[in-house]
């Protein structure tokens, strides 16, 4: 087996051991990544140099016997949304092009102290606001298993890197989905933990109320591994929470499900779903009932607003987090005669359509003649959401579902916005109420993955986690897509 197909934890066993070294591993992930990313687009840069010198670093604490972790050494990538400081952070907008980074987002500095090497930046929607990874303006990223499809998003280039073998892990941001549906569609596991876990400080925010950092990798195992080194709570995060010891990730994996309570939601299962996704979930399901869980139906009887109240309640955050990107404070600026004028200018071409198009519905939606109808509706009915999860969750322990209503779609296919945002619909839910999910393989339609999710109650990250190990352990290796370099 070649030194990309490694795990982290595998990595990180065979440097402990000696096996390999930190330099020899990064060279050949960089060589790699070079190669595959020509091919899908999935980084938009590659730090050659310094994550080599990173990676010598690595070596040379290992020598003295003062490994920082059991990531110390391991290559991980990093979504451009997120700072590292002295590299570029753009969030693929023109507003931000050529932006380096102050200082290191909080979840990448405990990465770094760590030890972790960061390989290089992923491609994402503009300001991470889409499915499909295609409004980014280094252009599109294309998923490895076909690369006439999209990856998904926003967190397409950090799923497609880890996928196709470029990096181990990388870290992406979900809001309404974008690590986990990405991760259904590129067959790799995307982990979004409960609101509060992880900070966001130093995450280029797009809905505050929502958005969440989490880890994209091969196996359930690994995203743990990531999740442990960023989470815990920091004062730079005013929605940071202390984590308490029950909530932890468990140190060791126990096998089977005995007794575990899950939850099937008739609202997630319906007739219109794609029989081949249904047939995989359902086909998980019973394996998990194999494996001595108790499989229940469960309602969620406001589960059809979820769409509609995150396409209110993010829109009016974007509209709030972006309006400092004036060209004055933030952004580049465009100049014009006046100061209105450059504002609009500047503005005008910094943001693409689609940022456009939120900030101007968040705008309407918050406008004084039509909060009431609007913003405070999609307050309350947000409200309603959380209580059908906590009356759910007094019936079940997990809520299994699927993670994206399709397969992976073809570059352009889906070109009005409504379209793409019905691909949010299983995945919106779990922002809305703050609640801990994750994406892992489930099977394949047609030769693409498809995903199965799994949501548990808030801090109950090490459960999810927890019976999605003992899901994979059941299913067997995921393998890789067929290689790129042809
Ligand atoms: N696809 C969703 C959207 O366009 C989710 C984005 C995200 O999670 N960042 O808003």
């Amino acid at each position: 087996m070649g030194l990309s197909e490694l795990t982290v934890e595998r990595i990180s066993r065979g440097l402990k051991a000696g096996e390999f070294g930190s330099e020899e591993t990064v060279r050949e992930f960089l060589r790699l990544a070079e190669i595959r990313s020509a091919k899908t687009g999935s980084f938009v840069e590659i730090y050659g140099q310094s994550a080599l010198e990173e990676a010598r670093a690595s070596d040379e604490r290992r020598r003295q016997g003062k490994a920082l972790s059991d990531l110390d050494g391991v290559p991980v990538a990093l979504k451009d949304n997120l700072l590292l400081a002295g590299k570029r952070a753009e969030a693929a907008s023109a507003i931000l092009r050529g932006y380096v980074s102050a200082y290191d987002a909080t979840a990448v500095r405990r990465l770094r102290e760590a030890g972790a090497v960061f390989l290089g930046r992923t491609n994402m929607d503009e300001f991470a606001m889409g499915s499909s990874t295609e409004t980014s303006i280094h252009g599109p990223t294309r998923n490895p298993w076909d690369t006439e499809r999209v990856p998904g998003g926003s967190s397409g280039g950090s799923a497609a890197a880890v996928a196709e073998g470029s990096v181990p892990a990388a870290l992406g941001s979900d809001t309404g989905g974008s690590i986990r549906q990405p991760a259904a569609m590129c067959g790799a596991v995307g982990l979004k933990p409960t609101y509060g876990r992880v900070s966001r400080y130093g995450l280029i925010a797009m809905a505050s109320s929502l958005d969440q950092i989490g880890p994209l990798t091969r196996t359930v195992g690994d995203a743990a591994i990531i999740l442990k080194a960023i989470e815990g709570w920091d004062g730079a995060d005013s929605n940071s929470v202390r984590l308490k010891p029950e909530w932890a990730v468990p140190e060791r994996w126990t096998d089977g499900l005995k007794g575990v309570r899950i939850g099937l939601p008739k609202e997630y299962f319906s007739s219109e779903l794609d029989p081949d996704i249904r047939g995989l979930v359902m086909a998980a399901a019973a394996k998990m009932e194999g494996m001595g869980a108790e499989l229940t139906e469960i309602d969620l009887p406001h589960a059809k607003y979820a769409l509609s109240v995150y396409y209110v309640l993010m829109p009016a955050e974007v509209s709030a987090n972006l309006a400092r990107f004036d060209g004055v404070r933030y952004g580049n600026r465009a100049e014009a005669d006046d100061l209105v004028g450059t504002y609009r200018r500047t503005r005008g071409q910094g943001f693409g359509v689609e940022v456009r198009r939120r900030i101007m519905v968040g705008n309407y939606v918050l406008s004084s003649g039509y909060y009431g109808d609007y913003y405070r509706k999609a307050q309350q009915v947000r409200r309603l959401i959380v209580g059908d999860f906590r009356l759910a969750f007094g019936k079940c322990d997990l809520i299994l579902s699927p993670t994206a209503p399709s397969v992976a779609w073809k570059l352009g296919g889906k070109a009005d916005s409504m379209s793409m945002y019905l691909a949010d619909i299983f995945t919106v839910s779990a922002n809305v109420a703050g609640l801990p999910g994750i994406s892992l393989p489930c099977g394949l339609s047609n030769g693409l993955p498809v995903g199965l999710q799994i949501l548990g109650p808030h801090f109950s990250d090490g459960n999810v986690l927890a019976a999605a190990h003992a899901y994979e352990q059941a299913r067997g290796p995921f393998g890789f897509p067929p290689p790129l370099e042809g």
